[in-house]
Formats: C-alpha cells, sequence, structure tokens
C-alpha cells in the first residue's frame, strides 16, 4: 500500500520539515498552508526535485468546508490518506490572561484544537485498512506558558487529552494516534508571540543548552508514524531539551 500523509501547516518551520522528511521515506505529501502559498509550492519543489510526490492545497484547517475540500483533493489527486500530521498552529502576542479578549481566546483555540478534531475525523473515516496520526502538542501543555500564552497551552493541553482519547477509541481499527510535544525550535513562530528571539532568551533555561531544530521535531514524528512504531499508540515524546 502507498503511503500517503497530510501535513498540516507544512509550509513552514516544523511542518515543512517535516514533509521533506516524509517524503525522503516514500510519502506521497500533502502540504497544507493558510496564506504562504510560495513556501508551500517551495516545499513542493524541493520534494519533486529529488524525485518525491507532494502537492500544495490551501486551506484554513479551523473551518469545516475547507478540511472536507482538502481531504477531497487528496482523494483525487493522491490517493487514499494512510498517515495524518495535525502540525499547523499559532500563537498570539504575549499577554497575561487578565487581558485576554473572547476573540483571541476563540481563535487560539479553534486554530489549534478544532482543525485536530476535523482532520481527525475526516483522516478516520478513511483509514480503512488501518493507519497513523501524529499531533504536535508542546511542552506548554506541561509547562502552562505563564505571563506569555496561557490560551496557547491550554490549546496544547487539549491535544494531549484528544492524543489519549482518540488513540483508546480508534484502536480497534488499527489506526495509531501519538503526540510529540516539541519545545523552543527556532521558527517563525515566535515572531508571531512578539518576541523573534525568543529561543535565544530562554536558552540558559534549557538542559541541553540549545534549541531544537524542525529536523529533530521531523524525525520523531516520521518514526512515530511509521511501522517501526507499530504497538505505539497513545504515547507522549517530549523534545525540549530536557525542560
Ligand atoms: P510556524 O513556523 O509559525 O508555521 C505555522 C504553519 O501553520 C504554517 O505552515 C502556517 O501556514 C500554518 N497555519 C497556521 N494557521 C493555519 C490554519 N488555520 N490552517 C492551515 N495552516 C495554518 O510554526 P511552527 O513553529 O513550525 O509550529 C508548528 C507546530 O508546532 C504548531 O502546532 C506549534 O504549536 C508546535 N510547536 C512549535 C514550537 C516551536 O518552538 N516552534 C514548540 C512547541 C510546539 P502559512 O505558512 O500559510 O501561514
Amino acid at each position: 500500500m502507498n503511503s500517503i500523509v497530510l501535513v498540516t501547516g507544512g509550509s513552514r518551520g516544523i511542518g515543512a520539515a517535516t514533509s521533506k522528511y516524509l517524503a525522503k521515506q516514500d510519502y506521497a505529501v500533502c502540504v497544507n498552508y493558510l496564506l504562504n502559498e510560495s513556501e508551500a509550492n517551495k516545499v513542493v519543489l524541493d520534494i519533486i526535485k529529488d524525485g518525491g510526490t507532494a502537492i500544495a492545497v490551501q486551506a484554513d484547517v479551523s473551518k469545516e468546508d475547507d478540511v472536507i475540500r482538502l481531504f477531497k483533493t487528496i482523494d483525487n489527486q493522491l490517493g487514499q490518506i494512510t498517515h495524518l500530521v495535525n502540525n499547523a498552529g499559532i500563537l498570539l502576542p504575549q499577554m497575561r490572561v487578565s487581558e485576554m479578549t473572547a476573540e483571541r481566546i476563540n481563535k487560539i483555540l479553534t486554530t489549534n484544537i478544532t482543525s485536530y478534531f476535523l482532520c481527525s475525523r475526516e483522516a478516520i473515516n478513511r483509514m480503512s485498512n488501518g493507519g497513523s496520526i501524529v499531533n504536535v502538542s508542546s511542552a506548554a501543555s506541561r509547562l502552562g506558558s505563564a505571563g506569555e500564552y496561557v490560551d496557547y497551552a491550554s490549546s496544547k493541553g487539549a491535544i494531549d487529552t484528544l492524543t489519549t482519547g482518540l488513540s483508546l477509541e480508534v484502536a480497534n481499527q488499527n489506526i495509531r494516534v501519538n503526540c510529540v510535544r516539541p519545545g523552543f525550535i527556532y521558527t517563525d513562530m515566535h515572531g508571531d508571540g512578539g518576541e523573534a528571539n525568543r529561543v535565544e532568551r530562554v536558552t540558559p533555561l534549557i538542559p541541553l543548552q540549545r534549541g531544537g531544530t524542525p529536523d529533530e521535531v521531523a524525525a520523531a514524528i516520521a518514526f512515530l508514524l511509521s511501522n517501526e512504531a507499530s504497538f505505539i499508540t497513545g504515547t507522549f515524546v517530549d523534545i525540549a531539551g530536557g525542560k
């Protein structure tokens, strides 16, 4: 059976590294993005140049109609999906809970949680021969992100719970659901939180004394997705330098 994977938020950062990593392992990859068409196309071109198969599909994965269209495009252009990486996520500028509006909180929750539910639903309904899902959570789910973005950390706490519940719900369908919890990875995301150099600032607090790379996260995602992890489900891998 050919391996066909959707990486949500595959245009940049961890998602882009994961898309390229999986393409090298012979997955046909759907690189989803929200706005950055040129970055998504660059990832696809890199994969095709290396002899792989990939398509870029714009869709806001927090919106149900977009998710349905995204999966229909995969059906038509790549075939029946076998693997899913729920990765798309956002941060908003650092702020205390006492200042947060409902609009901000709901944006974080729908982007970071609803999207994982919707994409999981569409994938599971197609994984009639089994499959594998990896959710990208965050070290923030354990640490709480006080004074920075408790809304974001809470959304990742929900992803941890989704991983546990969904893994048990679909285990008898031979679908595995696992989770990685990165922390302090060099990507654009910290700029969106209002502090582009955040990883440098916190480096002295990280036991391994450095930030992580998107490729280091991609390697763990690829392992959990693969048959090498065939008896592993409902598990969490922390990729945060010991923090
Ligand atoms: P990033 O560099 O900011 O990239 C975010 C990606 O998500 C982009 O591809 C973006 O698309 C896409 N995206 C955002 N909203 C979307 C939506 N509504 N629909 C579809 N795509 C959407 O982020 P990153 O650092 O790689 O983070 C990836 C994941 O890792 C997130 O879930 C994040 O919470 C988690 N994480 C990151 C870190 C870290 O230190 N960086 C730590 C822990 C966890 P466009 O390019 O079109 O905007």
